[in-house]
Parts: C-alpha cells; structure tokens; sequence
C-alpha cells in the first residue's frame, strides 16, 4: 500500500547520507521533499502542515544522538512523527468489566465490516474468547446471510432477526436497533463474553443511516465502537471519518484493503484527524487478513 512513499521518503534521506551537520538549507530542502511525498501519497493536509512543522522544529533544535548520523537522526524525527499520527501506542481492545463486551462497527457501506466482524471474531476466539456475531446490517440485501457464512467460517454463531430466510434481492424487515439489543440480550443469556454488532453503512454518508447507527450506540452502550475505513478511497476517508466520529464517537479506526495498491495516505491520516487510534488492519479478503494495527511497526515499515 505505502510503496511509493516509501521510496519517495528514502530518496530524500539518501540525498543526507554522508552530510556532517545539517544547515537549515539542508533541512528545508528536505522537509520541502518530505511534504511533497505525504501530499502525493494523498496524506491530508493539515497533517501533512502539522508533521512537516515538527520535523522542522525538531530536526533544527535537537541535539543529534551520539548513535547517529544528522541524516539517521531525521529519519528517526520522521520516525517518530509518523508513530505519532498513527495514534502512538499499540491500543488494545478494552474488555468490559461486567461481560459481555460489546463491539459496535460502523464506517460505510462496502468498507469491508461485514468481513472484518468474521476476521475479529475468528481472532477472538483463538485469544481464548467466545465471541458472537450479531447482524444488525438490515438495509443491503444480502449482508445477514454474509454474516452468518463468515460467522460459520469463523466457527462463530450468529445472532440474526429470521436466521435463514433471506433472498439476495429482498431487504431484510426488522428494526436494527432491536436486533442489536436482543443480540447483546441473547449473548448475556448464552454466557459470550464478547458481541461483534455488525451495522449498515451506505455508500455515501447519510443522515438516516448515522442515526440509525447512533440509534444503535445508544441502545447497546458499546465498550468499543470500531469505524472501519477502505484504505483505498482516498481523500473521502478524512471526510468520511470526521462525519462518522461526529456520528458516532468511535472509539477506534480500523484501516480495511491495506493490501491494496493505492496510495493509502488519506487512512494515514484518520487516527490524527479525529484523534481515535488505529488498532486494526485487514490486508485481505480471507478471515486471517487481519493484524493489530501498531503505529511503530507501520512507521517502520514505511521508512523501511
Ligand atoms: P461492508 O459493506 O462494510 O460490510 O463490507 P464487506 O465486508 O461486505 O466488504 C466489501 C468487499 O470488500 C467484499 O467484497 C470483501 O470481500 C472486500 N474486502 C473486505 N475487506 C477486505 C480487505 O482487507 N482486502 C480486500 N482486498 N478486500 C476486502
């Protein structure tokens, strides 16, 4: 996903290599690269005006390490600023107190939820957990029966208002906001320890579709709510994700088709826009294309 600004970032450090101390020339000059390579790969920018200041102000102010040479020392500046937007930390899931701990997705439609709640749910379980599924997608024709085919991959049972009994091209009937309460109801009554609420999104942003979904925040009262992003959209995500976290209030970001080939700066950015953290990535269509989402493994690889 990152390699063109991968390259781009590791022909302006080799244009250091070798340099004994930086001037201030030197360091405009690359931060002026710098910023052209994050505006290229569609990184938005008020965060690439924000990375590039600290560079500067960093690169000009700071000692340099013993350990390093002025060119590792702004590579590691870069380093740390990209950890920094990506949200610092690794975040974990924060479990309820009092089981089960629910788990609300959000983002829209297309953006890969369906397929992330069978990815998080396999993954649950093998952390020792005993996840259920609860479809509460009512609006694309389809997204139940997708639910409970990747909940039967996943060894995962589904909760679903009439389990069974949906065509391709019917809406399914029913009220989402019930469906989620009596999935958290039904998850409590079976003893789950986690709830994975699936929701609609549709393909734009829409008033009826974020109340719905704030609808369903309030009547499950989430641990976590997870806003799931399609890397691959490009500058909408910013947007996107600022309407949703003004929907919603997520809790945290989940960077779906990281294995696409587009340029994936724009994703960069959620976590700095809205200041939630990233904590997840899908890197396929398979229920295994998923990792925990960490800023310094991500930075490192892009700077790799
Ligand atoms: P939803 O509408 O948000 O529930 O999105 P879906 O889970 O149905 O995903 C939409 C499409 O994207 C499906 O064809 C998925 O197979 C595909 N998809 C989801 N996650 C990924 C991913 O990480 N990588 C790739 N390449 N495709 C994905």
């Amino acid at each position: 996903m990152f390699n063109s600004l991968s390259d781009r970032l590791a022909s302006t450090f080799k244009n250091l290599r070798g340099k004994g101390r930086l001037s201030e020339a030197d360091v405009d000059a690359t931060v002026r690269e710098i910023r052209r390579a994050l505006l290229d790969a569609d990184v938005a920018v008020s965060v690439v005006r924000e990375f590039t200041a600290h560079v500067r102000e960093r690169a000009l102010s700071e000692e340099v390490s013993a350990a390093l040479n002025p060119g590792q020392q702004v590579v590691k500046i870069v380093n740390d600023e990209l950890v920094r937007i990506l949200g610092g930390e690794t975040r974990r899931i924060r479990l309820a107190k009092n089981p089960p701990t629910v788990i609300m997705l959000a983002g829209l439609q297309g953006a890969g939820k369906t397929t992330l709640a069978g990815k998080l749910s396999k993954w649950l379980k093998g952390q020792g957990h005993s996840p259920i599924l609860v479809a509460a997608d009512l609006q694309r024709p389809n997204a139940v029966t997708q639910l409970q085919v990747n909940g039967q991959r996943a060894g995962v049972p589904v909760f679903a208002p009439h389990p069974g009994v949906q065509s391709d091209f019917e809406e399914v009937t029913g009220d989402p906001v019930t469906v989620a309460r009596d999935g958290v109801a039904e998850a409590r009554a079976k003893l789950h320890d986690v709830v994975i609420v699936d929701t609609a999104g549709r393909l734009g942003i829409d008033a009826e579709m974020m109340q719905q979904a704030a609808d369903i925040r309030a009547a499950v009262n989430p641990d976590e709510v997870l806003f799931v992003i399609d890397a691959m959209i490009g500058q909408d995500a910013v947007n996107t994700a600022q309407a949703f976290n003004e929907g919603v209030d997520f809790t945290g970001v989940v960077l779906s088709k990281l294995d696409g080939d587009a340029r994936g700066g724009a994703a960069l950015s959620v976590a700095s826009v809205t200041g939630k953290p990233v904590m997840f990535a899908s890197t396929g269509e398979s229920l295994d294309d998923f990792e925990i989402f960490h800023p310094d493994r991500m930075a490192n690889r892009i700077l790799d």
